[in-house]
Order: structure tokens, then sequence, then C-alpha cells
């Protein structure tokens, strides 16, 4: 089976529709979504119901908890904060109640699911480096655990400890040895390419691919400043930073 990954929607709904598009044209048996649905971008409540029927499960990310318990806000940027107080009034209470029932992480496939990373799924701990993935492995039994949340995407493989590090966009994997992957953000990019990211991962080719979708980041842009929303969340679709 071919399954996609989403994560890391964050309200943005030109990103999300072209990531959608793109599904529509290839052979995917299901998805999921991994987290931070809403935040930073204009349209939360159009990602909310874009996804909520199609995703066999969606996550909570630190992004829907504070918009769900602004109480967790003062961890956040000014940036983040202005954004999830605002997306709070924005959103319906129905898609305030559907984040608000998400869970920490799942099991998917033989997969562990998480938005952050499996050791302490509410801690919103950040996986960059090797250092950061290798202590990680102990906390999942599966084979494969897929997380979000950094919006950069990488591959750890891993035998008794990290192998090998990986930003390739297509990386083939081995029965014998596990991984720890990073999925991109469909609405948020972080790698220095400003294009909409989702994760395909083929369970019998065991294959992950980072797919990369032009979108259009300007229509985006626009609504963030429309919206009132901090300017530098607009200009940093445009970096991918
Ligand atoms: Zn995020």
């Amino acid at each position: 089976m071919r399954h996609a990954l989403l994560s890391d929607v964050h309200g943005n709904l030109p990103a999300l529709e072209a990531v959608l598009a793109d599904l529509a044209t290839r052979r995917i048996d299901d998805l999921v979504c991994l987290g931070d649905f809403v935040g930073y971008g204009a349209d939360p409540n159009e990602c909310v119901e874009r996804l909520e029927g199609r995703i066999e499960w969606g996550l909570l990310g630190n992004h829907d908890q504070a918009v769900v318990d602004p109480s967790v806000l003062a961890d956040f940027n000014d940036d983040a904060a202005a954004a999830a107080r605002w997306t709070r009034q924005q959103l319906s209470p129905r898609n305030l109640a559907y984040l608000a029932a998400r869970p920490l992480f799942a099991r998917w496939h033989g997969a562990r699911i998480v938005h952050a990373s499996p050791s302490d799924p509410g801690a919103w701990n950040y996986l960059i480096s090797a250092e950061d993935a290798e202590q990680e492995f102990e906390w999942f039994d599966e084979p494969l655990c897929f997380v979000g949340h950094t919006h950069m995407p990488v591959v750890f493989q891993w035998s008794g400890g990290i192998e090998s590090e990986t930003h390739e966009p297509v990386v083939q994997g081995r029965r014998d040895r596990r991984y720890l992957i990073v999925v991109p953000s469909v609405g948020q990019p972080r790698d220095g390419d400003p294009r909409a990211g989702y994760l395909v991962w083929d369970d019998e080719a065991m294959t992950f691919e980072q797919v990369r979708i032009e979108y259009d980041i300007e229509s985006a842009a626009r609504r963030i400043i429309d919206a009132g929303l901090p300017h530098w969340l607009a200009d940093r679709l445009r970096f991918g930073s």
C-alpha cells in the first residue's frame, strides 16, 4: 500500500489545495495528518474541513493545542502567539472541538505516528540532529516512526545506533533497519525550499518519497496580510524559512 503523510499545514489553504490536487493524481491508499492543522496561516477553518473527512488519523500539534488551550501560549514567540489568538477567534466551535479531540500519537499500519517526538509527545521537542534522534529510538517499538514539527524533512536510519541521516527526496529503506522520518511541512516549509511538501510511504517497496509541490505562495501571503497577521508570517513563506 501507498500512504501519504501530511503535517504542519498551518492554515495555509493554497498549499493544502495544491497538495490535495497532487494526491488526486497518484495512487494513494490513505492519508494522515501529523498535526499543526492551524496557526500562522489565514484559513484555519477551511484547512480543518478539507482534511477532516479524508484522513485516517489527525494528530494534535503544538499550535493546535495552543488554540484549544491558550494557557500554553507563554511558550510561543510573539508572532506565533498572535497567530494562535487570531486563529482561536476564527475557528468555528465545531472545528475547535475537532482539534481539542486530536490524540498525541497513534499506531498506523505498524508504524508510530506523532507530531513532535515519541519519547514525550506532549513536550514538543525538536528532532533536528542525529543526536536528537538517537535516543528517540528507545521510545517506540515499531520499525518506523513518522514525525513532523520541525518543518525540516530528514530520514534517520538506525541499527543499534544512528547509521545515516539523509535529506534525499527518495530513500530506499531496508527491512532489517529502523527509521525515524521527519516529514515535510505542507504550509510553512523551513528547509529553504518554499514549495509545499508531503511524504509518500510505500510499505511494499519500503520507499520514502518526499514530494514537493509549487503552489500560489503570493495568494497565501496576501491572505495573511489581509487578515492583519504579522507580516513575517507572509514573508517567510517566500523563503521557505
Ligand atoms: Zn508546525
